[in-house]
């Protein structure tokens, strides 16, 4: 059997089109262009390579970025400051806080000081409660960006077993939590988790977003598994051991290409939404 390649690369792609045709559409019914604002903190190398590309994927479609820069030595309270400064500029559609910040930072009060309609990033409290309950909110990026991808290739959920490894606040509760709105029958595994390995077996779905390069063995996938890996690690391997299983099963991620371009993309869909909506 030939699995089924779920090109997040090339969906973004795709998707970056109809995004440019509405960005060029909203300017010419004379509303403003949308603006996202990025605030990354410290000097992490690898987050001020994912600021950039979220920035890059901005004016590929025509909006706007305003980079937020702040030192390592940000305080909780200066960052609660910057925040609110973008929540009260009337300009700026989305805010992104790239995670992680420094550890003396509350990550969390933070994420959750950014205004409901700009958090395009998914990451408040409220937006998190809304998305579980079914009201709207925009979603995680990553998990939003992986149901995005099942949707775009048509991948069956309703009533299927989905087996998400990992549980973090970013990834997989919410990815947890958006399956189970489609209906699908969901198991969360997580460091604490006895047999995972028994768990992973009885997958029809299964996400891996465990931050551990090939966790995740071939053989705990059955024969006809979806495959979706969040992890991305030097070697350009994931979270699963994907190698032995691309003749068995029934579709899977590639890494690098798969889930990376649809988070981003996300984001970016997510802000044009919000500009849209400033206007409407
Ligand atoms: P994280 O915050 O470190 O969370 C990792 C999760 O894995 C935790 O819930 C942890 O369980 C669980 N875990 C750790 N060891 C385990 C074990 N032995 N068995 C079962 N579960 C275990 O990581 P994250 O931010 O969710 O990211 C997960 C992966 O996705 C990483 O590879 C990351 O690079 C990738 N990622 C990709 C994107 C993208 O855009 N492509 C975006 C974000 C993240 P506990 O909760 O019990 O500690």
């Amino acid at each position: 059997m030939s699995a089924l390649l779920l090109d997040g690369k090339a969906l973004a792609k795709k998707t970056e089109e109809e995004l440019s045709a509405r960005v060029k559409a909203l300017k010419e019914r004379g509303g403003s262009t949308p603006i996202l604002a990025t605030i990354l903190v410290g000097d992490d190398p690898a987050s001020a390579t994912y600021v950039k590309m979220k920035g890059n994927a901005c004016e590929r479609v025509g909006m706007e970025s305003i980079r937020v820069e702040m030192p390592s030595s940000t305080t909780t309270e200066e960052l609660l400051n910057k925040i609110q400064e973008l929540n009260d500029n009337p300009n700026v559609h989305g805010i992104l806080l790239q995670h992680p910040v420094p550890e003396q930072i509350d990550e969390r009060a933070c994420f959750d000081a950014i205004e409901l309609s700009k958090d395009v990033d998914g990451v408040t409290c409220l937006g998190f409660g809304r998305m579980a309950m079914g009201e709207e909110a925009y979603g995680c990026a990553t998990p939003k960006g992986i149901m995005r991808l099942l949707e775009g290739f048509d991948i069956e959920l309703q009533g299927k077993h989905a087996v998400v490894v990992g549980r973090s606040p970013i990834l997989g509760k919410p990815m947890a939590m958006m399956l189970l709105n489609a209906n699908a029958t969901v198991t969360i595994c997580h460091s604490r988790t006895q047999n995972l390995d028994s768990h992973i077996r009885q997958a029809d779905i299964i996400v891996g977003a465990v931050g551990k390069p090939e966790f995740i063995k071939a053989e705990w996938i059955k024969d006809g598994a979806v495959v979706i890996d969040a992890g991305y690690h030097p070697g350009g391997v994931g979270d699963i051991e994907l190698g032995p299983l691309k003749d068995r099963v029934a579709a899977y991620t590639p890494v690098p290409g798969g889930v990376g371009p649809m988070t981003i993309n996300t984001l970016i869909y997510q802000s044009v939404d919000s500009g849209e909506k400033k206007t409407a």
